[in-house]
């Protein structure tokens, strides 16, 4: 959007968000698009159907969701998709939400990607303020790399890693555990981490969206059995840390690394969830694993100059929020599938 996106001065401190469990919610994850230039096996099928570019909102109404958020006290802002940085333009409103960051308002600008477009992008993430980034990463096997994200290089999401580091970027990678995928990387990729400094996190694989011909329960790999394996290679301490999300902390001793699991299926995470998925299309859902979702796109549009009409929406949206998922695999099951993928939600 040439010229910078319109600026939605509305912002001001009301009332805080508070679900009917009594969990403030701080935290909006945002997904900027439902496109890739990667098709992950787990993520998405080889052939997508992409949304029209009209459902899409444009990013003046991404600034003015954001800022809504922002000005209902939501602390941090993860950006995600889809992949991020291939939308045209994102850097305009990452510039735009610089201003929340210095206004207090806002203290985290993050986003989650897959590193193919970071060398173009991370100096320029830099300096309109964002300082952490999560890159996904499952493995550091060039044709394995290739197998899994079936579109991506893995040399070009290396130099991005390096460019972003070059920036100042902290990054923390992001594996999803594949049984007899990576398993036998763990070492290798754990030590990769310890040597660039950057933190690293397990994630379950989760049902999420239709992939073709890929079958979940043959790609999951339990967080417990990638426990045992770290237990095989070092002494393995749980922290009692948490960071309000799904992921928990063990250090590895020998290393003094940090590495998380996120483990929604072996164990849920939902009692501290401080958190809401908004999609590219303006959906809000109030949990990852339910399909009940508020559209904010409607009183959004419908009531371009006045916000109250959106706040509304979204705190009835608000008092909707569900307890928690009903992932389970343990009855060797899929159960729980969710229809939509990941990369409509935002990951
Ligand atoms: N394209 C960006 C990326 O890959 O980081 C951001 C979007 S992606 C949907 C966000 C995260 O979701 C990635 O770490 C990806 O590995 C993870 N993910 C995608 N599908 C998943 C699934 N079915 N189960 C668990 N994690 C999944
Ligand atoms: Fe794209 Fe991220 Fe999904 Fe992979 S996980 S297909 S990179 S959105």
């Amino acid at each position: 959007m040439p010229g910078g996106c319109a600026r939605f001065t509305y912002v001001h401190m009301t009332a805080p968000l508070i679900d009917p469990f009594a969990r403030a919610i701080t935290y909006l994850r945002v997904s900027v698009t439902d496109r890739c230039d990667f098709r992950c096996v787990y993520c998405m099928s080889e052939n997508m159907t992409f949304l029209p570019k009209k459902e899409l909102l444009t990013l003046e109404e991404l600034d003015k969701m954001c800022s809504t958020f922002v000005g209902l006290g939501v602390e941090k802002l993860r950006i995600t998709g889809g992949e991020p940085l291939v939308r045209r333009e994102i850097m305009t409103f990452f510039q735009s939400m610089t201003r929340h960051l210095d206004s207090g308002a806002l203290k985290e600008l993050t986003l989650t990607t897959n590193g193919s477009q970071l060398e173009r992008f991370a100096d320029a993430l830099y300096a309109a303020g964002v300082r952490r980034v999560n890159v996904s990463l499952d493995t550091l096997d060039d044709k394995k790399f290739a197998d899994v994200t079936r579109w991506g290089r893995l040399a070009q999401v290396l130099k991005g890693i390096d460019a972003a580091q070059r920036a100042g970027l902290r990054i923390k990678i992001n594996a999803v555990a594949l049984k007899g995928f990576n398993e036998e990387e763990l070492p290798r990729i754990t030590e990769w981490c310890a040597e660039r400094d950057m933190d690293l996190t397990w994630i379950e694989v989760m049902p999420m969206g239709d992939i073709g011909n890929e079958d979940r329960l043959d790609q999951y790999w339990s967080l417990e059995d990638v426990r045992s394996t770290y237990e095989q290679h070092y002494t393995v301490t749980d922290l009692a840390e948490r960071s309000g999300g799904p992921a928990r902390y063990v250090r590895l001793e020998e290393s003094d690394q940090k590495i998380g699991f996120i483990t929604p299926l072996s164990h849920n995470f939902c009692e501290s969830c401080n958190r809401v998925r908004l999609t590219c299309t303006g959906e809000l859902y109030m949990c990852l694993g339910q399909e009940d979702m508020a559209d904010l796109r409607k009183p959004l549009r419908d009531h371009p100059g006045d916000p109250r009409a959106l706040e509304e929406a979204i705190r009835a949206a608000i008092s909707l929020k569900p307890k928690g998922h009903d992932f389970d695999y343990s009855r060797q099951r899929a159960d729980g599938q969710m229809s939509r993928h990941m990369s409509h939600t935002g990951g």
